[in-house]
């Protein structure tokens, strides 16, 4: 009954840290966003405590008859917010929804085809060393070099040299819209099942404000804690044709005993991400990236060796271009990290630098928008962004503490979790 600042100060001094990390800096990693304190309560309840194998309905454990409730709401829920047939929430997260769906429809040995990692895609689309390179016969796509758009001509070229059992659809870094029905005819072409991944764009899909792959595609894996704004987990929407084979991939194939707080966590954020306020925090998403892309590819930027991939964003993330630049993808990091805004280094296609340098970032707005951060806020953050980034030689480096004193402006003028201690 001790609560965890007796029980154990070790632990709670870390998780206060973390609290006011994120309340003090700026949270622009594209896959990041900020749970609603009610997410986080439905998380961190009893439920935890429940063993719950099978599905509502059907269990192999007793007392299950409010873990049913819980589970089935979050079922109805999700189905209805992206008009799917079939649901299940049980994954744990984004790559067990990726294993899962996998299993369900392939042998091993079987070939599929996916977005090279290098290119945009996840480590779960048929990287060399992730389970699902090796257990598949992998078949990468690429972007186009000119454009940075996904190469549509190759993905119909390959799939019919190929003849995949499963096209995947989907990224983890990407600045535009895919076009989920070419995907869907050149699948039919070639005998394939589609599966979108849309872990990254789920959010936008539920907002209205990104085409849904769900009419298109026979599976739709999704993460909850990206735009999405739930708890770290996955989930399987699918055609009611492949709903068994889906649940028994993900138990007894996949998993054990589903995360039922976790599960209920979900149920919440899917309520919340039907709402008009959900809406409007996606719109502010999608228009705080354009600001971005347009502040990084003003003249004075762009003289630093900046660029922009394919010349904006449609989404809810920015992939910065530094090939040209004197700053590397690492250093690049540093030194918004060192003025307190965190992003992640991403390669770029045919980049030169190492995996571990790279020679770009990938900049998101979910969770400043989650914070409430309007247009002008995200054109005053994009401009000390480029003030960081437009400083590119050691000697030119920008004046710290200076744009740190504008980022922790930003952050108080949008505070978070104020309710909570830490
Ligand atoms: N799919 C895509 C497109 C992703 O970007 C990610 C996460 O980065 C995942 C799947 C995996 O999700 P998780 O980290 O929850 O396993």
């Amino acid at each position: 009954t001790l609560p965890l600042h007796e029980l154990d100060p070790d632990v709670a001094a870390a998780v206060d840290a973390e609290l006011h990390r994120q309340q003090s800096t700026l949270e622009m990693i594209a896959s990041e966003n900020f749970a609603p304190v009610a997410v986080m309560e439905a998380q961190g309840s009893v439920l935890t405590n429940k063993y719950a194998e099978g599905y509502p309905g059907r269990r192999y454990y007793g007392g299950c008859e409010h873990v049913d409730v819980v589970e089935q709401i979050a079922i109805d829920r999700v189905k209805e917010l992206f008009g799917a047939e079939h649901a299940n929430v049980q994954p744990h997260s984004g790559a067990q929804a990726n294993a899962a769906a996998m299993f369900a429809l392939l042998k091993p040995g079987d070939t599929i085809m996916g977005l090279n990692l290098a290119h945009g895609g996840h480590l779960t689309h048929g990287m060399k060393i992730n389970f699902s390179g090796r257990l598949y016969d992998v078949v990468a796509y690429h972007v186009d070099p000119e454009t940075g758009l996904v190469d549509m001509a190759e993905v119909e070229r390959l799939a019919k040299e190929s003849r995949p059992k499963l096209i995947v659809a989907g990224w983890s870094a990407y600045p535009r819209q895919l076009d989920f029905a070419a995907f869907r005819r050149i699948a039919d072409e070639v005998g394939a099942y589609l599966m979108v991944d849309m872990a990254h764009f789920a959010g936008l899909v539920a907002a209205g404000l990104h085409p849904s792959p769900v009419p298109h595609a026979h599976v739709v894996t999704t993460t909850t804690h990206k735009t999405l704004g739930g708890p770290r987990g996955g989930v399987i929407l699918s055609t009611a044709e492949l709903a068994k084979k889906i649940n028994s991939a993900v138990f007894p194939g996949q998993q054990g005993g589903p995360l039922e707080h976790v599960i209920a966590a979900k149920a919440v954020s899917f309520k919340v991400a039907a709402s008009e306020e959900f809406k409007e925090r996606q719109r502010r998403t999608l228009e705080g990236a354009r600001i971005l892309a347009e502040r990084l590819m003003r003249d004075d930027v762009r003289a630093a060796g900046v660029d922009v991939l394919s010349g904006g964003t449609d989404v809810h993330l920015v992939l910065v271009d530094l090939r040209n630049s004197e700053l590397d993808g690492q250093q690049a990091e540093d030194r918004l990290h060192e003025v307190g805004i965190t992003v992640n280094r991403n390669a770029v296609p045919n980049d030169p630098r190492p995996p571990m340098v790279t020679s770009g970032l990938r900049i998101g707005t979910p969770a400043l928008a989650t914070r409430g951060f309007t247009a002008e806020d995200f054109a005053e953050v994009a401009d000390v962004i480029a003030e960081v980034l437009k400083a590119a030689s050691p000697s030119g480096k920008a004046d710290v503490e200076v744009l740190r004193a504008r980022v922790t402006a930003l952050a108080e003028q949008h505070p978070l979790y104020s309710g909570l201690s830490g």
